[in-house]
């Protein structure tokens, strides 16, 4: 039989599914293993959304939506994005679809060309990497190290720029790195992208999940010319605990927007209907249940980083915002714990998981090779346990 696709074929399991499937499975098998993998909220949902879903479907709410999503949900959108980060957009300006995930993927199908080069600044969320491949673009990655608190700087996007740049990738809050842009160095950024003529993605889909009173700047908010040039990512999964219900969207020119619609009304066809339901319940209605979780992850995180930075051979900067965390463990090269040889962080989570029974993702998925991503959307007792295991793990 002749090749399958090579653009396919080449493309790698996301890392942190894997490591999710890999722990629930040992989980599954009646083995005590702490997760660290995916990023998922652990809350359930909130009842008032649930509730919304429900009455979908007793009102027979159940057959196809416009493809790009019902008006209701995309005058939600615009409202919340208007009410939390004092975007102006307008309901045509919107398309909804099937979670943030598949939003980036539009929005590299909306922009670039076969040989278009797309500006990644490392450590990325990993499947940012391979959705820039399945789109025929060239990744070109620009690695910001710890030191820089892992945030590019607009002059190391200068230096990456060519002829061939079509987009950048901005994902403010960073997952893995927990990082937060100023505004002052947003608009940096954005200065280089207006000035050679660069889209911008950004990824904003961790923006209710802020700490220490930081408040949130999008970048679509600088001004207009940034505006008209950005295709901004957005979703429920995570500040409302709705990561199965899939609903994302995003928000762009008029004209980005119906190229998009004209292509999810052949690809994808139209969002969950139930879930689209339940996604305008989350965005109008009462936001105290995104405070109340952001609270609880704000408490996670200080008590993960106090825990880590008191080990001997690791050691992580304070994340500001989403929930995750960057251990470095280049400390640990060398060492040989319950006999085995680490040399890569691979070789400490594999170590870990096998010995320690704590699931943590390797760093080199997200581009970022001497550190691990925790992500600390689990109980608080699951931290406890998780800290201790990694500490008897690393005193062995
Ligand atoms: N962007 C980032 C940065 C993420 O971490 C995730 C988590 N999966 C997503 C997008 C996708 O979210 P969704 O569940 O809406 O597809
Ligand atoms: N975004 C989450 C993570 O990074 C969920 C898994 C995924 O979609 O990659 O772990």
């Amino acid at each position: 039989m002749k090749d399958f696709s090579q653009i396919a074929s080449a493309v790698q399991v996301s890392s942190t599914m894997a490591i999710d499937a890999l722990s629930k499975q040992m989980m599954a098998d009646g083995i005590d293993v702490v997760g660290f993998g995916a990023g998922e909220p652990d809350f359930n949902t909130p009842e008032h959304i649930k509730a919304a879903a429900n009455r979908a479907i007793a009102d027979n709410n159940t057959r196809y939506t416009p493809a790009s999503g019902t008006a209701a949900l995309k005058e939600a959108v615009c409202r919340r994005m208007k009410e939390d980060c004092g975007l102006d957009y307008t309901p045509s300006q919107v398309v909804v679809s099937s979670g943030a995930k598949h939003c980036v993927y539009l929005a590299l199908r909306a922009l670039v060309n076969p040989g278009d080069e797309v500006v990644l600044p490392a450590p990325f969320w990993v499947s940012y990497l391979e959705m820039i491949k399945m789109a025929g673009a060239k990744p070109v990655i620009v690695t910001a190290g710890e030191g820089s608190g892992f945030k590019m700087t607009a002059e190391q996007l200068e230096a990456a720029v060519t002829p061939n740049t079509k987009a950048l990738i901005i994902n403010n809050p960073c997952n893995p790195t927990g990082m937060v842009y100023s505004r002052e160095e947003l608009d940096a950024i954005a200065r280089v992208c207006v000035d050679k003529d660069i889209y911008v993605i950004s990824d904003e889909i961790y923006y209710g999940l802020m700490y220490d009173g930081r408040q949130f700047v999008s970048i679509a908010a600088l001004d207009s010319e940034v505006r008209e040039r950005t295709i901004l990512i957005n979703g429920v999964s995570k500040s409302y605990a709705m990561t199965g219900w899939r609903i994302g969207y995003l928000l762009a020119s008029e004209k980005i927007a119906k190229v998009l619609s004209n292509f999810v009304s052949n690809s994808t066809g139209s969002p969950c209907t139930i879930s689209q339901e339940a996604a305008v319940a989350a965005l109008n209605g009462p936001q105290g249940c995104v405070e109340e979780m952001c609270q609880a992850f704000e408490k996670r995180r200080n008590y993960i980083v106090e825990r880590m930075n008191r080990m001997d051979g690791v050691s992580c900067i304070q994340p500001e915002g989403a929930f995750y965390v960057m251990m470095n463990m280049e400390k640990l090269v060398g060492r040989t714990i319950h006999g085995q040889l680490i040399q890569t962080a691979d070789d400490f989570c594999a170590a870990l998981l096998k010995y320690g029974l704590v699931a943590a993702v390797p760093g080199g998925g997200f581009g970022a090779p001497g550190f691990v991503r925790w992500s600390y959307a689990t109980s608080m007792d699951n931290i406890k346990k998780g800290m201790d295991r990694l500490e008897e793990f690393l005193n062995s």
